[in-house]
C-alpha cells in the first residue's frame, strides 16, 4: 500500500470511529498551535527545541529567576497575545459542534480552542493570559498586567526575539539588574503566570474533571501532543486502563507509540478536515479535502 492510500485508510478509519461512537475527548498539544506561530517545545523525536523552560520551584524561590521569566515575558507578550487559531482548532470546533467530539482537554496555556468556539474546554496547565498572585490567588488579566509592566521597564525592549509556547522569548540577561516586577496590588504578593510551570502541580479539581471527562467517554483522540508531559500521557494510560480506544494525530513520536489503536502521522489541520469531510459535517463544506 503506498502511503497516500494508507494514510487515507487511517482517515477513514478514524471517521468510522467517531460516526459509530460519537463523543470522543480530545487531548491536545503544542503540536496544535505551531500553525498559529506559537512554536512546539518538542521536535518531531520528542526532544527539546530550546532551553528547558521555567521550573516552578526556580520561579517561585528565586527573584532572579523571576525577572529573566517577566523580562522575557513581556517581550514576548505582544506577539503571544496576536496568535489566533488555525485549522486545527477550527475543525475541534465544528466536529465539537457536530457532536462527534465531545469534551477538549488541552495542555495548551493559548486559549485558542475558545478563540475558535470550543466549549468545554479543560485547561490542564492553565491559561497564560492571566496572572495569580502567589500568596493571596487574586487574579487579574495578564494584557493589564502587560501595561504595568510596560510602565515600569520602558527600556526593556530589544530588536529581536524567539517566542516560546509559554510566551517566554530569549533575552540578553545585562537588563536584568534594572527590572522592576509589578506586585500584587491586594497584598503586595509575588505574582506569577496563571500556568502550570515545569515541575509545578495540576490543580486536582482540573485533573479529577480530566480524568472524569476520560472515563465518560467513548475514546480519547490525542491532537498534537508528543505526550512527554505526565499530565497528558497519564490520560492516554487511563483510557487504556478501561480498555477505551486511542487515536493519535501528531507528527513525529509520541510516548505512547506502542500503545494507539491508531497513530495519524501527519499535519493535524488537514487530517481533521478530511474526516470532516468524510461524515459531512456541513461547516466543512468550504473546506478542501486535499485526500479523495
Ligand atoms: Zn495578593
Amino acid at each position: 500500500m503506498k502511503s497516500d492510500d494508507r494514510l487515507v485508510s487511517k482517515i477513514k478509519k478514524l471517521a468510522t470511529m467517531l460516526s459509530e461512537d460519537p463523543g470522543y475527548c480530545v487531548l491536545t498539544g503544542a503540536g496544535c498551535s505551531t500553525a498559529s506561530g506559537l512554536p512546539a517545545y518538542r521536535n518531531v523525536n520528542g526532544l527539546w527545541q530550546h532551553d528547558k523552560p521555567m521550573d516552578h520551584q526556580e520561579f517561585v524561590g528565586s527573584e532572579i529567576k523571576r525577572k529573566i521569566y517577566w523580562s522575557r515575558s513581556q517581550r514576548g507578550w505582544p506577539n503571544f497575545h496576536k496568535a489566533r487559531p488555525n485549522q486545527t482548532h477550527e475543525m475541534l470546533t465544528a466536529l465539537q459542534r457536530s457532536g462527534h467530539l465531545g469534551q477538549i482537554i488541552t495542555q495548551n496555556v493559548d486559549r485558542l480552542h475558545q478563540a475558535a468556539g470550543s466549549k468545554a474546554v479543560i485547561e490542564l496547565h492553565g491559561r497564560l493570559d492571566q496572572v495569580i498572585c502567589l500568596n493571596c490567588t487574586n487574579t487579574v488579566s495578564r494584557q493589564e498586567f502587560q501595561q504595568r509592566l510596560e510602565s515600569l521597564n520602558s527600556s526593556n525592549y530589544g530588536s529581536e526575539c524567539v517566542i516560546r509556547p509559554d510566551g517566554d522569548v530569549d533575552i540578553c540577561a545585562d537588563l536584568l539588574s534594572d527590572f522592576s516586577i509589578p506586585r500584587c496590588e491586594c497584598c503586595d504578593g509575588d505574582l506569577k503566570p496563571d500556568v502550570v510551570f515545569f515541575g509545578g502541580v495540576l490543580n486536582p479539581r482540573t485533573a479529577a474533571h480530566a480524568l472524569s471527562a476520560v472515563n465518560h467517554a467513548p475514546g480519547l483522540l490525542v491532537v498534537g501532543s508528543s505526550l512527554m508531559v505526565y499530565s497528558g500521557f497519564a490520560l492516554v494510560k487511563r483510557a487504556i486502563e478501561l480498555g477505551k480506544p486511542v487515536v493519535i494525530i501528531n507528527k513525529g513520536t509520541t510516548r505512547a507509540d506502542d500503545l494507539h489503536t491508531l497513530k495519524i502521522d501527519h499535519e493535524s489541520g488537514q487530517v481533521l478536515a478530511d474526516v470532516g469531510s468524510a461524515l459531512s459535517i456541513p461547516e466543512l463544506r468550504n473546506y478542501k479535502a486535499s485526500l479523495k
